[in-house]
Formats: structure tokens, C-alpha cells, sequence
């Protein structure tokens, strides 16, 4: 591999087995060609797709970590947790998430009720179109439920006009606690790591105490370069990753060659003064 952070890690991505368009093996494939040299599949509170994306991620001659994104509550808001390097088969990291992916059915039949109230029949039956992963509905396929039916142009505006807090099709839904998550990880030999801080609309006290109390459960990393932020917040949380002496992640978050803007393995590299969260999973590399 090459050496610490000049290399093309891309440690976060969706397959069909969360809210993705692909399969792992495709997803894969695409990495490869954009010349990945460490992958990880981190499908939403699901981890059904790491044997295939690690058998995958081997056939193209990548290096893999096993990968998930938790959905956590945390001050009143939703904030995802990415775990790298667990053991897939640890009984507790897989009782979590299969608990945290439960209430994803009932919610999204509320979200049908809310979005029928605006005139938007059928939207449950036309999300489950979508959906790859029976116990995984989410917000994505409504979206692309809504794009299809022709209510919006593309899933962007759906989350503006229908999916977004304030919005007809919203309901809030309580996930996992902060501590739960990266405990789940920690305890089966993964890194957990702040996704996206970014994308967050915390205050600045609410950012600090995030930061804090992640790092009081044993959190480790945060995402400085991933396709949710812009330049300008790559240092920022580079700056905040040595404050709080975390290592630091970079991953596309890519979810659909229609859909998503940065393609897999496209991202500048880490900048240089940065611990590379790789780094403290080399033991745990397949
Ligand atoms: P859920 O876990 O069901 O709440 O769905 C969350 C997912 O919705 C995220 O992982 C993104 O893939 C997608 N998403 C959230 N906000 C937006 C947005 N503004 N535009 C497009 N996709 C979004
Ligand atoms: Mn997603
Ligand atoms: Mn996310
Ligand atoms: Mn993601």
C-alpha cells in the first residue's frame, strides 16, 4: 500500500443492502477502477454486505476494513457514527444494529400518512420498490419514490420540500444513544468515527460536547475529507481532529452513479499533519 496518508482510502460508501444503488461487488469494481487501494462498505446500521464487499474487495486486489454507519441521537439531532476494522461476526455489534435498524418499518409508515395528508398516495408500497434490504427503509427510497412518480426532479429537493425536520413526509425517530454505538464498535475491536461533522446544525457548545463525549466513550477518529464537506470545513475539522486528538477518516459517502457527486476514491488526500485512522487499524486490515 502506499505509505500513511497519500493513500486512496475510501472509507465510506452505501450498497443496495442500505440506501445504495449497487451491489457490493459493483461497488467494488467502480472503487478499483478509480484506483482505490483501501476500501470499506459501510452500509447504515447494517452489516449483512461485509462478507461479500470483503470477498469483493479481495477478487480486485483492494485492501478492506469492515465498515457501518449508525444512526445516533444525540442533543436532539441525527448524527452517524461510522465503525471501521470491527469483527463482523461479534454478537453485540450485530445485536445493536439489528435493534437500531427495528423501528425503520413503522416509521416509514408514518412517513407514507404524512406524505398521503399532502396529497402523495402510496408512497410506502412505492419506496419498497426501491428498497434492497427489507429491514433497511429509509428516507433514500422514498426519495427516489418521489422522483420517479414525478412529484420532484431529482431526490435533492425531495429532502428539501418533503424529508427534512419541519417538512410533510418528517417523523422524528429516536436511534441509538452515542455511548451504544461506540461501544458496539470498540468492544469488537473497531475504530468509531464522527461522520461528517459537517453536515451537523449543532451550536458551537453542542459540536464541543459531541466531540467531548465521544471521545469519553472511547471514540477515536472523525471524517475530515468525505463528499458531505466543502474545502474550507476539510480544515476545519482538521483542525478539530488535532484539538481533540482523534485520527482522521476520508470516504466519498457515495451512494448511486446517479445521485451522488463525488465518486468513490475521488477525494483529495488526508492533509498531512493528520493521524490516518488506517493507522490504527493496520493489524485489523484484510
Ligand atoms: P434515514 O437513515 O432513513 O434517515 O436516511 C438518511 C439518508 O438520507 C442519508 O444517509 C442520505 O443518504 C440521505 N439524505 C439525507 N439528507 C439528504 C439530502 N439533503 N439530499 C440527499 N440525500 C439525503
Ligand atoms: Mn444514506
Ligand atoms: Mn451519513
Ligand atoms: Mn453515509
Amino acid at each position: 500500500m502506499s505509505p500513511q496518508n497519500i493513500l486512496n482510502a475510501d472509507l465510506h460508501c452505501h450498497s443496495v443492502v442500505s440506501d445504495g444503488t449497487l451491489t457490493p461487488e459493483a461497488l467494488a469494481e467502480r472503487a478499483k477502477a478509480n484506483g482505490v487501494e483501501l476500501w470499506a462498505l459501510t452500509d447504515h446500521d447494517e452489516i449483512g454486505g461485509q462478507q461479500r464487499a470483503a470477498a469483493a474487495a479481495k477478487a480486485q486486489g483492494m485492501h478492506y476494513l469492515t465498515g457501518t454507519e449508525v444512526s445516533v441521537t444525540f442533543a436532539g439531532q441525527t448524527v452517524h457514527i461510522v465503525g471501521l476494522g470491527f469483527d463482523a461476526g461479534n454478537p453485540e455489534i450485530m445485536q445493536g444494529l439489528r435493534n437500531t435498524r427495528g423501528g425503520r418499518e413503522q416509521r416509514a409508515m408514518e412517513m407514507s400518512d404524512s406524505l398521503a395528508k399532502v396529497g402523495i398516495k402510496g408512497a410506502y408500497e412505492g419506496a419498497l420498490k426501491f428498497v434492497g434490504n427489507p429491514e433497511l427503509i429509509s428516507r433514500t427510497h422514498f426519495a427516489r419514490f418521489l422522483v420517479e412518480s414525478g412529484v420532484c426532479r431529482e431526490t435533492n429537493e425531495v429532502f428539501r420540500k418533503y424529508l427534512t425536520e419541519g417538512k410533510p413526509g418528517y417523523v422524528p425517530h429516536r436511534w441509538a444513544t452515542l455511548r451504544d454505538a461506540v461501544t458496539w464498535i470498540t468492544q469488537a475491536q473497531g475504530v468509531a468515527v464522527i461522520a461528517h461533522p459537517g453536515r451537523y446544525k449543532f451550536t458551537p457548545n453542542e459540536e464541543y460536547a459531541l466531540f467531548t463525549e465521544f471521545k469519553s466513550h472511547g471514540g477515536r477518529g472523525v471524517e475530515v475529507v468525505t463528499g458531505s464537506h466543502t474545502p474550507q470545513e476539510y480544515l476545519k475539522y482538521a483542525e478539530t481532529a488535532k484539538e481533540f486528538g482523534l485520527a482522521a477518516s476520508r470516504g466519498s459517502d457515495f451512494h448511486s452513479p446517479d445521485e451522488s457527486h463525488t465518486d468513490l476514491g475521488t477525494l483529495p488526500f488526508l492533509p498531512g499533519e493528520l493521524t490516518p485512522v488506517w493507522e490504527l487499524l493496520a493489524d485489523r486490515i484484510q
